[in-house]
């Protein structure tokens, strides 16, 4: 039987899988992805990762930025645990052939980044994450004793009397549904972004693991906590990485002022280099435009209100050796040149800071099932993600949750219950129902937008009580439609009509758990803003939100304290 199961073959997935069979080649692994393992997310993050090293930076200025960046909703332990072990992992990538960029005297170059007092964002130009996880790719290649399940979609997880038994899981090529026994599960599955209409976000995803832990008790936590990041593309919502902004980049309105000095973002920060209002953090950033667009100061595009981000003033040669992908993004994606001509930005849904409830290795409350990377909530990102922090998140807790599972398998060698085989076949049964197809019912992808703009609406950068338990309405709603979809391909091969259901089934109830976390919080922190609580309360909100699904399969909320080591709550301020 296998020992440790990873969903998810992205940053977090392969981390884990690549430290439990260093660390015992006897314990048998299997990572299942539902694209090609290089295919996911992370491949495509840019701006870099964060992690101590130069001489002037410690480690709890790094515990300090990421608290209050966090506005103090962060658990303290789980930070000094990421913050101490960040630089360790960005060496062994290193050693594994990660190609870090470099200073000329050959040191390990670092930028700034948003919300960071100092300088401490390793990069690989601005195509960090294509590095990372082709990095860790290659690296599992050497452990022949991985088992890659590639293109398998995972369905459910076999949970029997409180305890995680393997998964359920289809192979897109074939149609096959399959039982996988295992004596832990890992979800690594990446966040839920395309539950907003506008979001970087890759077409993936969609929540999977979060609701596939979620249906089977295991509670999410701060889901209400959504990031919006200062610069996408209009109308692909294409990242403009904030190393953009980093490097020298403007935001300027549409009469060409650079509006962020009107905006609270915190006083100006020690290093001339970090002197820039630019980088404020991302929650911050994105309020401020959605104050421009009400004074009249954005600019229309049939794409909706947008600033521009000005990389003019930095030429051409820097801009090709440090942000070369931002240039090809525009030109492919804009038709335009960024030395030339100014980027056309808007924010957009870009990371979830909440996910499954975890402790500070992995552990769920459900025995041998643990989480990982975005899908997880450990928490390290609090009410707000610091940019450069999700990487060496990925990589420090995969790592730990991997150690944690595979310690777990060697404690629990007992056979397989009953409850794998039944649970299996009645998964089967369902999912071969929907595969007779159905004549009748609304389109899968009218709800999803449906959905969408619910979300957009309710949950988005501000808002407020009267819209979220209005949006509460919908989502029930739309759940129950939902199971009743039209439903056209009849075939094994291939099914992805069937994915896309799933996937919306899922994206639904995670979308169900953002709007009652935000109703229930009645403050303001981070990325959540309510119109109607426009100030922080310490009394009442300083505590996570957990929330569980209850019997009549309805999201019901609950509050968690926070843990609190070295650093009291305060104001969050950018020049101590
Ligand atoms: C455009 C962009 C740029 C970014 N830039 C940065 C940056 O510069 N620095 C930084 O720190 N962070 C950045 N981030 C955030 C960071 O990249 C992600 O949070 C992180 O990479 C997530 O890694 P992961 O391993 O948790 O998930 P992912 O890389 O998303 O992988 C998820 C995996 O789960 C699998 N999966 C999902 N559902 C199922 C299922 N049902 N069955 C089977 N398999 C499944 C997928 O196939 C995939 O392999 C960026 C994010 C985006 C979108």
């Amino acid at each position: 039987m296998i020992d440790v199961l990873i969903v998810g073959g992205g940053g977090a997935g392969l981390r884990a899988a690549i430290a439990v069979a260093e660390q015992d080649p006897a314990c048998k692994v299997a990572v299942v992805s539902k694209v090609y393992p290089m295919r996911s997310h992370t491949v495509s993050a840019e701006g870099g990762a964060a992690a101590v090293i130069d001489i002037g930076d410690t480690l709890d200025e790094h515990c300090y930025d990421t608290i209050s960046g966090g506005d103090w909703l962060c658990d303290q332990d789980a930070v000094e645990a990421f913050v101490a072990e960040a630089p360790r992992e960005l060496i062994q990538l290193e050693h594994w052939g990660c190609p870090w960029s470099r200073e000329g005297d050959g040191r390990v170059a670092v930028r700034p980044f948003g919300g960071m007092k100092r300088e401490r964002t390793w990069y690989a130009a601005d195509k960090t994450g294509f590095h990372l996880l082709h990095t860790l790719f290659q690296t599992t290649l050497k452990y022949q004793d991985i088992i890659r399940y590639d293109e398998w979609y995972v369905t459910k997880l076999v949970v029997d009397d409180g305890r995680v038994h393997g998964v359920v899981a289809v192979e897109i090529r074939t149609g096959r549904i399959e039982t996988i026994p295992a004596r832990t599960v890992i979800l690594a599955t990446g966040g839920c972004g395309r539950v907003f209409p506008f979001t970087t976000n890759a077409a993936i995803k969609t929540g999977d693991g979060m609701a596939l832990a979620y249906r089977e008790g295991a509670p999410l936590k701060d889901m209400e906590f959504v990031q919006y990041h200062p610069t996408g593309l209009p109308f692909t919502g294409i990242l403009i990485t904030e190393a953009a902004r980093a490097e020298g980049g403007w935001l300027i309105n549409k009469d060409g002022y650079r509006y962020l000095q009107d905006y609270d973002l915190g006083t100006p920060t020690p290093t001339p280099k970090l002197r820039s209002m630019e980088l404020g953090p991302r929650d911050r950033l994105s309020q401020a435009f959605v104050h421009e667009q009400h004074k009249g100061r954005t600019a229309d595009t049939p794409y909706g209100p947008v600033v521009y981000l000005d990389l003019r003033h930095l030429g051409e040669s820097k801009i090709d050796s440090r942000i070369p992908f931002v240039r090809e993004l525009c030109r492919s994606y804009q038709n335009l040149d960024p030395a030339t001509d100014l980027i056309p930005v808007r924010p957009v849904v870009h990371y979830m800071m909440g996910g499954v409830h975890t402790d500070i290795d992995g552990a769920t409350p459900i025995a041998g099932l643990y989480a990982a990377g975005e899908t997880a909530c450990v928490s390290i990102n609090g009410a707000n993600r610091l940019g450069s922090n999700s990487l060496p998140e990925i990589l420090v807790f995969g790592r730990r949750a991997a150690l944690a599972a595979a310690e777990f398998a060697r404690a629990h060698r007992d056979g397989e219950p009953r409850a794998v085989r039944t649970q299996g076949e009645d998964e089967r049964r369902l999912l071969e129902r929907e595969r007779e197809g159905r004549r009748t019912g609304e389109r899968v992808a009218d709800l999803r937008e449906r959905m969408q703009h619910t979300l957009e609406g309710a949950a988005g950068i501000y808002r407020t009580g009267d819209v979220l338990a209005k949006a509460v309405d919908t989502l029930a709603d739309l759940r129950a439609r939902a199971e009743e979809v039209r439903f056209d391909d009849t075939g094994v091969a291939f099914n992805t009509e069937l994915l896309n259901l799933l996937e919306l089934r899922t994206m639904l109830e995670v979308a169900q758990t953002i709007v009652a976390c935000a109703l229930n919080r009645q403050e303001s922190r981070g990325a959540h803003q309510r119109t109607d609580f426009t100030a922080r309360d310490d009394d009442s909100f300083l505590a996570h939100s957990l929330v569980h699904r209850a019997p009549d399969g309805t999201p019901s909320v609950g509050l968690l304290p926070v843990t609190i080591t070295r650093w009291p709550p305060g104001e969050r301020v950018y020049g101590r």
